[in-house]
């Protein structure tokens, strides 16, 4: 069915209200109390030892000239890991320094959330955006959730406020509204259920309404529209990576190379996914490359995301068109270090709105379950 209707904020009268990750929080006098020692970071024979086994999985990514100023940090986070009892979670689109060499447990935003409540350790560093934070915090309140650079954003969480969704909810009363799990806490407490680009489709529907206020990205919302007979309300949130892809681009791929397959995010505008022989969410795209095991494979989405694919499959040439989510490489090695070292920057939620945006995310877990 065509979508029923986009909105924006331009169409309400609002107040503004800054989103938490503009706030940037420096290192507290408490802190600082409790730092550990930085560790050394020479490049050392010892060092080289001692990081050899993790080269070696990112060997075709990663030249040797880049590697003496990666292991160092690798080295020094992961043996401070143990005396920080924490554990670290790195999206798929974390660069694969990371993603492959100090990350504990890897996936999309809901993978790591389920995940981390699973692990013994008491402190979870999310190596990913902002609201993929927020997410570990409202699932594991009794943890202590670090980002290593709070400013780490998302253009799409950006777009919309709590406030928002009650303009929204008063516009049309009695409609029920879904949630991408890529927004804040604030408005994951305004609405009924939270849904992620693998299950948007089934959360839609799993609500039985004729209508659905879908936000806030209004490709995914228009995805959704095209697989069901609900009518869909969008928002006009985008994310600023994946809105930058074309279908005339992904058409000259294939020109040159009829043989390729392309997959992509749905995230993406509709002319892009028309061009596209799969489409999926980042744990789906991973998965149909590995089963395909196709020889040449056009990925559009996050380009960091097919350099740890490339890593994993050095047999399936990945065509990686460079789109890269400047929030997402806000996370560095270094940064991920200070966070250990001054476990700094804790994720808090105001405990009223993490007990009901919490109710939003289990009610989708449990819908999958
Ligand atoms: S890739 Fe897009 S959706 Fe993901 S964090 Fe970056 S801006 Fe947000």
């Amino acid at each position: 069915m065509p979508i029923a209707g986009i909105y924006g904020r331009d169409d309400f009268a609002r107040s503004g209200r800054a989103h938490p990750a503009a706030m940037l929080r420096p290192v507290s006098p408490a802190e600082r109390a409790r730092a550990l020692p930085m560790p050394s970071l020479e490049w050392t024979p010892e060092v080289e030892r001692a990081t050899a086994h993790l080269y070696e999985r990112v060997k075709n990514v990663i030249t040797p000239v880049e590697w003496p100023f990666m292991a160092p940090y690798v080295k020094a986070i992961n043996e401070l890991k143990a005396p920080r009892n924490a554990v670290i979670l790195a999206h798929n689109y974390q660069t694969p320094e990371i993603f492959h060499c100090v990350a504990d447990i890897v996936g999309d935003s809901l993978q790591l959330a389920i995940e981390a409540t699973k692990v013994k350790e008491s402190t979870i560093i999310q190596c990913g955006v902002h609201f993929m934070a927020e997410t570990s915090k409202i699932l594991n309140p009794h943890k202590t959730v670090l980002i290593p650079d709070s400013r780490a954003g998302c253009s799409l969480a950006s777009s919309i406020t709590g406030d928002d969704v009650r303009l929204l909810r008063e516009r049309f009363p009695g409609v029920p509204v879904v949630a991408y799990v890529n927004t804040s806490a604030d408005v994951k407490a305004e609405v009924d259920i939270c849904c992620t680009s693998s299950n948007a489709v089934q959360v839609v529907e799993s609500l039985n309404a004729p209508t659905v206020i879908f936000l806030p990205d209004q490709y995914l919302a228009k995805y959704v529209a095209s697989k069901t007979s609900v009518k869909i309300i969008g928002w006009k949130g985008a994310c600023e990576v994946h809105e930058r892809f074309t279908g005339d681009e992904l058409r000259a791929y294939r020109e040159a190379d009829p043989s390729v397959q392309i997959i992509a995010h749905p995230e993406c505008p509709p002319d892009v996914l028309a061009e596209a022989d799969f489409t999926g969410s980042t744990a789906h795209m991973i998965n149909w490359v590995r089963k395909n095991q196709s020889k040449r494979v056009v990925m559009i989405t996050e380009c960091s995301m097919a350099d740890n694919v490339q890593a994993e499959l050095p047999d399936v040439e990945m065509v990686r068109p460079c789109n890269l989510c400047p929030h997402m490489k806000r996370i560095t090695l270094p940064k991920i270090l200070d966070s250990l070292v001054y476990l700094r920057e804790e994720v808090t939620i105001d405990p009223m709105i993490a007990d009901k945006a919490r109710r939003s995310v289990e009610r989708m877990i449990n819908l999958k379950n």
